[in-house]
């Protein structure tokens, strides 16, 4: 892979020219600024993180779980040379199901893993010079104030890959808006539609509302149309993960029902079937079926529902089998 092989030929990112006029480092001081008394997220823990931790248990410093080219993602974000991919340590969520729970929710395997931002912008200009078509940001609520400050640096010294936010939709409309410009691709979960699902699986209150409020944020930034390099890499647009949920517990097509009649049909959804019991699904009171992957009729309903709400041209069906369909 040679130097910048990703790049999206003709295409400039939005905080290029943010940093030109000085307002990408403004950004990035507000939203460190916001670390003070911190409602990064709609947690809203209200703690100085430069000396107590909130629920995120992450203080200022960025910790890294691990960065690299990922052939992993949907196709339009890996490409063909991988996305640029930045797995930020902890979370602000406790999903029961969790994936990445090695990364997510064990902090004390993160103590004093801390990186400092010129590390950080350094790894993001290594990623384009191995090719990579983006910077992937997974999981970066709660570190958006270290990313922007490293992105920042790195931009000054010549970064232009386009920025994805891969978020679990539990984020702040307040932050989202110092994003504006910033974040060239938006990739949130919409994890459920329904409050007491949230409540019992991933321990949160209040997330269809705060999540919907947030993607509705991302839509008015980015909308609904798809920025696409001639290599057929995502360059600027927003896509939509709904994870389909054994026994219907993440209300999928009531989700779907919002996306369309709330946003708009044309939004890009990715509709994965990948869920396995993972983490503390199996023991989730009250919820056995998180024991097991989701069925044929589930799978079945919720393409169902995507056909009716849901008329992007670029929306992603994970197949029944758990390969791209
Ligand atoms: S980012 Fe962390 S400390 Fe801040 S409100 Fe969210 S969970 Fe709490």
């Amino acid at each position: 892979m040679g130097r910048g092989a990703g790049k999206p030929p003709g295409f400039e990112p939005g905080y290029r020219s943010l940093l030109a006029t000085g307002e990408l480092q403004r950004r990035a001081a507000r939203l460190e600024a916001m670390l003070e008394r911190c409602e990064l997220c709609p947690r809203r823990c209200q703690v100085d993180r430069r000396r107590e931790l909130g629920c995120c248990f992450t203080g200022v410093e960025p910790i890294v779980a691990s960065w690299g080219p990922h052939t992993g993602e949907e196709a339009p974000i890996s490409g063909s040379n991988g996305s640029g991919t930045i797995f930020l340590a902890n979370c602000n969520l406790r999903c029961a199901f969790c994936q990445n729970a090695d990364i997510s929710q064990r902090p004390a395997d993160h103590i004093g893993h801390t990186s400092g931002a010129a590390d950080l912008a350094a790894a993001m200009l290594q990623l384009e010079a191995e090719g990579c078509h983006n910077l992937n940001w997974v999981s970066p609520t709660h570190q958006v104030p270290a990313l922007v400050r490293a992105l920042a640096l790195a931009a000054a010294n010549g970064l232009s890959l386009p920025i994805v936010y891969n978020t679990n939709g539990y984020d702040s409309v307040a932050v989202l808006e110092q994003l504006d410009g910033v974040v060239d691709i938006y990739m949130p979960d919409l994890k459920y539609s329904d409050e007491l699902a949230a409540q019992e699986l991933s321990g949160i209150a209040g997330y269809p509302a705060a999540a919907r409020s947030a993607i509705a944020e991302m839509f008015r930034q980015v909308g609904d149309s798809w920025d696409l390099a001639p290599d057929g890499a995502l360059r600027r647009g927003l896509l939509v993960r709904v994870l389909i949920l054994p026994g219907g517990l993440a209300g999928v097509a009531e989700t779907l029902r919002w996306l369309s009649e709330g946003l708009s049909p044309l939004v890009t959804v990715s509709l994965m079937s990948q869920y396995r019991p993972c983490h503390r699904a199996g023991r989730v009171a009250g919820h056995p079926e998180l024991r097991r992957t989701i069925n044929r009729d589930e799978h079945l309903g919720a393409r169902l529902a995507l056909e009716r709400f849901n008329k992007s041209p670029h929306t992603l069906v994970q197949g029944f089998s758990g390969l791209q369909a």
